[in-house]
């Protein structure tokens, strides 16, 4: 099968902008034949290679990656790598008891990996950590999202605590908030220095990645698969799809995936004056109480001082947008940073991007074997640095035939159901997304 399109996000991945480039990797320009082809390097593609790596220590692996490492949404993401319920479909994040304890015992499996690999490479505090994360409360009504979310986690007997305004005030500096709801579980990563770091990790442990190597094509070859780069060719006798939503470019499970666009904006390096104004902790982490409110950010260390933050959603069938789009998204960065922090009016946004993410309307990955040795860990949800790394490391642990109630459990999903026909899907998502974004009011 030809791949009908390659990936292509608007602006530059922020997080790999403000930081040193690191080591790059070959483009594929030979005919080479492996074990363990892996497509994409994002969470899914390197977890899946770093676990077939644990579980296969004489095979031959390679990651091919279109584009450089870093540069799809593993670069382009906020960084949360959220231990608990996080259901994008309700507005106080929450689900079923008995779905929330299982999906947040998947997720700390993935976070512990993530942990694992951070130690065994070497990655500094600053790159993972398991910081914890505040949903900010900038509304009576996001404050009552987070009493209930925290009603919620009392039944699961997750520990949180309620902030009020002063406490909020203390952490970021700024009296924007009424109140947060802190919880301790979440790993905190700067994806530009954390996913670098994975990459490198993995490749001196005998895993060849190769960069700027789009595969082109995939065809079954007697019991092996024949990949095709524009300058190279694999032979393989597994195959494994990390490319999340685009799995429907290489031809599955058409018109049953939503493609988004998420976008963020970072600000360049603040001045140590402006530090000052700011005050607060030098570094943490917000998510919105309101779902489609706006996620913040303040980081410090390798990058600089800065404010990252992340609102604006838009529905992409074909995974492209206008880059008018990322205009828009850009104004109302500037505009919910100015609200938040008017003595930093005068500061701009560095870097502006936006980055795609795929749901199913059933929230269930693409996850399993597709054909014989071709396997899929795609299709992330709401939470792809985790359940990215999640069905990564689960789909290399299915090939190896190292069975557990995890890997058990995805397989037993449901696959993603049909979507409405379009372009009725697109534009209904479009009015309900623009109608929760209104309604979100100063969460935004
Ligand atoms: C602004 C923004 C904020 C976000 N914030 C968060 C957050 O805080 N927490 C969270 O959990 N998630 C967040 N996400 C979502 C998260 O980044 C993604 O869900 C996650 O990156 C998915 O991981 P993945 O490995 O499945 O796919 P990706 O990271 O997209 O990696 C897939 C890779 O496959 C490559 N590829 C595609 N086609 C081909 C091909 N033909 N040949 C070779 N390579 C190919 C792509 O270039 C890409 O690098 C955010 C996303 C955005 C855009």
């Amino acid at each position: 099968m030809q791949v009908s399109r390659l990936p292509f996000d608007p602006g530059p991945a922020g997080w790999a902008s403000i930081v040193a480039r690191g080591p790059t990797y070959p483009k594929l320009e030979n005919d080479i034949t492996v074990d363990f082809a892996v497509v994409g390097a994002g969470f899914a593609g390197l977890s899946a290679a770093r676990r077939l790596r644990q579980l296969e220590p004489k095979s031959k692996i390679a990651i091919f990656e279109a584009r450089e490492i870093c540069e799809g949404s593993s670069g382009r993401n906020s960084g949360f790598m959220i231990d608990l319920p996080h259901n994008l479909g309700s507005k106080d994040y929450v689900g079923q008891i008995e779905i929330d304890r299982q999906q947040t015992a998947l997720n700390r499996e993935a976070i512990q990996f993530a942990q694992e690999a951070a130690e065994e490479y070497h990655l500094t505090e600053e790159t993972f950590s398991i910081a914890g994360k505040i949903n900010a409360a900038a509304t009576k009504t996001g404050l009552k999202h987070n009493s209930d979310y925290a009603a919620h986690l009392s039944k699961l007997n997750e520990p949180c605590e309620i902030l009020d305004a002063k406490q909020m005030y203390e952490i970021c500096g700024s009296r924007y908030y009424l109140g947060g709801l802190a919880t301790p579980g979440n790993g905190l990563i700067k994806p530009g220095l954390y996913v670098r770091g994975i990459a490198k990790g993995i490749s001196q442990s005998d895993v060849q990645i190769y960069e700027k190597s789009p595969i082109l094509s995939l065809k079954k070859f007697g019991n092996a698969w024949k990949l095709k780069t524009p300058e190279g060719a694999v032979e393989a006798k597994i195959v494994v799809l990390a490319v999340n939503g685009h799995i429907e470019s290489f031809g599955f499970f058409r018109h049953r995936l939503m493609h988004i666009y998420l976008y963020a904006s970072i600000t360049r390096q603040l001045t140590s004056d402006e530090i000052k104004t700011l005050s607060g902790e030098p570094a943490w982490g917000f998510t919105p109480a309101d779902s489609l409110g706006s996620t913040v950010r303040r980081i410090s260390g390798a990058g600089g001082d800065r404010i990252v933050m992340r609102n604006g959603i838009s529905w992409a069938p074909n995974r492209t947008v206008p880059i008018s789009r990322l205009e828009r998204a850009r104004r109302s960065h500037v505009r919910s940073f100015k609200r938040r922090f008017p003595n930093l009016a005068k500061v701009n946004m560095e870097y502006s991007w936006g980055g795609l993410l795929c749901l199913s309307r059933n929230a269930v990955p693409v996850f399993g074997e597709l054909d014989t040795g071709l396997h899929s860990a795609c299709c992330q949800n709401g939470l792809g640095t985790v359940q990215g790394t999640l069905h990564g490391k689960l789909v290399a642990e299915f090939i190896c035939g190292h069975r557990s109630s995890s890997v058990d459990h995805v397989l037993k999903l449901a696959k993603p159901v049909k979507l409405p026909p379009e372009p009725f899907c697109t534009i209904g998502a479009e009015v309900v997304t623009r109608w929760g974004e209104f309604k979100a009011g100063r969460e935004r």
